[in-house]
């Protein structure tokens, strides 16, 4: 007879580190799951806002750990007519900064074993189902782990989600991003860089420096169905065609492998986030920003709200839907907005002439453009 655990975690990424914390920290026995060891690579642009950095930091994690990663300083534009723009970060001690996926990650896995819970490294299945109520999680090798509670924080291709039969990521709604590692890249000066050559719309390319000895992560991303439709050639040609049409990294070197990954971007307002006994959060739940592609910090914080309704519904021995349906209000209330103006800014923009407009004139937009591409918005996302 295999363990019993309050809840499983599917998923140790920023998600699911943050909802094995909160419930560990709330007195649960909770297993957090992964099919990797940590630490991981987790292919991103590894920029963390000030609001995920902030609650990192709130959360416990020492900010000794992150010492060699500096505090951004502003956002460097290139337009789709190759205007440089440079802008000033809005906020001084803004406090978003570049950290790599292995280093951020790992930190938030460990704080989660130091408050009690427990990982194991297996590539979940499937949820396991009795009376259409779940009961816990089958791995790969068909070991059994139980639960009445199962929170789903495995990513885009999330197999919670589609045992709970939910419709993953359609063309329309996914993007496509592909990233790199470089050293001697030059001129960042702990500032971001985005760049929206016509090549890359609908997306851009970035460069982010990670540290300050010249590493830049650096890569770009776009919507899978523009992508496909333009005949722009596959991903790897167009980053390399972004690698030499970019001055910085004239004389950089790759040092990583190229790694290409989706993003889940189709937030849809009505899509469930909870089933009998089961939650979504982060990436699973397809809280990505439509236009940023940023959600560590929907993630993060989805994850300390499933937790909270977890130890609620423990409390209450009720894994129903009744019972969970707060946490789905709750995220919906709290990122609606966002997500929404986001999805809208995105559509708009996929015109080159409206992105160069929107980026030369970003005080003259029309109000919910303007809201969702100001550089206040990328400092704070992530
Ligand atoms: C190229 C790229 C660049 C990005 N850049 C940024 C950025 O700069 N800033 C930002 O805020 N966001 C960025 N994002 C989005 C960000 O990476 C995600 O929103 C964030 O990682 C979501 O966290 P999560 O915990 O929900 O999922 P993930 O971080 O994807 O974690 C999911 C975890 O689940 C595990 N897993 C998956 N399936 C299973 C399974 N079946 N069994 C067991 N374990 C499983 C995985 O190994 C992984 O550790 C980027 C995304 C991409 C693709």
């Amino acid at each position: 007879m295999s363990e019993i655990y309050d809840a499983i975690v599917v998923g140790a990424g920023p998600g699911g580190s943050s909802t094995a914390l909160g419930l560990a920290r709330g007195g649960a026995k909770v297993l957090l799951l992964d099919k990797f060891d940590f630490p991981r690579d987790k292919p991103c642009g590894d920029f963390i806002g000030r609001q995920a950095f902030k609650l990192t930091l709130k959360l416990g994690v020492p900010s000794t750990r992150f010492a060699e990663y500096p505090a951004l300083t502003g956002i460097k534009m290139q337009t789709p007519s190759m205007r440089d723009l440079d802008i000033p970060g809005l906020r001084p001690g803004a406090n978003s900064r570049v950290i790599p996926r292995a280093v951020f990650d790992t930190a938030l896995v460990e704080l989660a074993l130091e408050a009690g819970a427990q990982f194991k490294r297996a590539h979940a299945q499937e949820l396991i189902l009795k009376d259409g109520q779940v009961t816990g999680v089958k791995d790969k090798q068909g070991d059994l782990y139980q639960a009445p509670l199962v929170i789903g924080a495995d990513g885009w291709s999330s197999v919670v989600a589609r045992s709970m039969g939910l419709h993953l990521n359609d063309k329309n709604t996914t993007g496509v991003a592909v990233r790199a590692y470089f050293e001697g890249v030059k001129g960042l000066d702990d500032k971001v860089a985005f760049h929206f050559p016509e090549t890359i719309l609908p997306g851009y390319g970035w460069l982010f420096p990670v540290g300050r000895n010249g590493c830049a992560n650096v890569g770009l991303g776009l919507i899978a169905e523009e992508y496909s439709k333009n005949d722009k050639g596959n991903l790897g040609e167009l980053f390399e065609r972004f690698i030499a049409q970019t001055p910085a990294l004239a004389g950089a070197k790759m040092v990583s492998p190229k790694r290409s990954w989706p993003l889940a971007l189709g937030w849809q307002p009505n899509r469930p986030l909870i089933g009998p006994g089961t939650m979504l959060v982060g990436d699973a739940a397809c809280l990505v920003g439509p236009l940023t592609g940023a959600g560590i910090y929907p993630a993060m914080r989805s994850g300390l709200v499933a937790a909270e309704t977890a130890l609620h519904a423990l409390n209450l021995g009720d894994f129903s839907t009744n019972t969970l349906k707060s946490y789905e209000r709750r995220v919906r209330r709290e990122f609606r907005w966002r997500l929404s103006a986001e999805a809208k800014a995105q559509y708009w923009l996929r015109n080159p002439k409206n992105m160069d407009w929107a980026l030369c004139n970003p005080l003259h937009l029309p109000a919910s453009i303007s809201n969702a591409i100001t550089t206040n918005l990328l400092f704070n996302l992530g």
